[in-house]
């Protein structure tokens, strides 16, 4: 469901728009919901203009909003794509991220480079322990399957997968996460790793990032 599109609905409703377009599926939602709600805005990225059908508000690194009585703020990580934005809402810890950092894994980098994924993420890994983490799907089982046959002696990643599984079997979902699991359990946020480090022969964060994704991107197919 890449490029989905993101509605953020509080407080009954959806009031506002968030989108990104994808080379597969570009934000098809969009006209459905434009369709219901002729008047709704639509936020996007600067970067992505004439790709988001409806767009109102064109938004870019460092531009402020208010939604449902909080301040976010806007950055833009390309990587995933090129005009990716992030929404992170300082008061309450909350950070909407899109397709770049998921539960146990991370997007595919279909419109940037590895380096830049890597910076991206990067950036998201240096907020709070406490950042709730709200990514757009719910593939957490699947990445932690990932991230275990790269990092098989990480217990932290060992017992998430086995919470994350009862989790599912009981219908919950796992979004969202908690920065601080996701240091301590994501691959594409440790490449510091030492185990990572050694399997993708470099200290580099970027190379070590731009092997993983790649043996995931195997790994999905397969
Ligand atoms: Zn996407």
């Amino acid at each position: 469901m890449a490029g989905a599109a993101k509605i953020v609905g509080i407080g009954g409703g959806p009031d506002r728009h968030l989108a990104h377009p994808s080379p597969r599926r570009p934000c098809g939602g969009n006209r459905d919901l434009l369709a219901r709600f002729p008047e709704l805005p639509v936020y996007g990225s600067i970067h992505d203009r004439g790709r988001i059908p409806g767009q109102t508000h064109f938004l870019t690194e460092g531009d402020r909003l208010h939604f449902a009585g909080q301040q976010v703020e806007v950055w833009w990580i390309p990587g995933h794509t090129r005009g990716h934005l992030a929404y992170w809402f300082p008061d309450r810890g909350d950070l909407f991220c899109g397709d770049t950092l998921f539960a146990g894994g991370c997007g595919r980098v279909m419109e940037g480079t590895p380096p830049q994924m890597q910076q991206a993420l990067a950036r998201l890994r240096e907020l709070p322990d406490d950042t709730r983490v709200w990514c757009t799907h719910e593939y957490t089982v699947a990445n932690l399957r990932f991230a275990l046959t790269v990092e098989p002696d990480n217990l932290a990643l060992v017992h998430r997968y086995a919470a994350v599984q009862a989790a599912r079997q009981r219908g919950e979902a796992t979004v969202p996460s908690q920065m601080a699991i996701e240091r301590a359990t994501n691959p594409f946020l440790r490449w510091e790793s030492p185990t990572l480090q050694a399997l993708a022969q470099s200290a580099d964060p970027a190379q070590v990032f731009a092997y993983l994704r790649q043996q995931k991107d195997g790994f999905t197919a397969a």
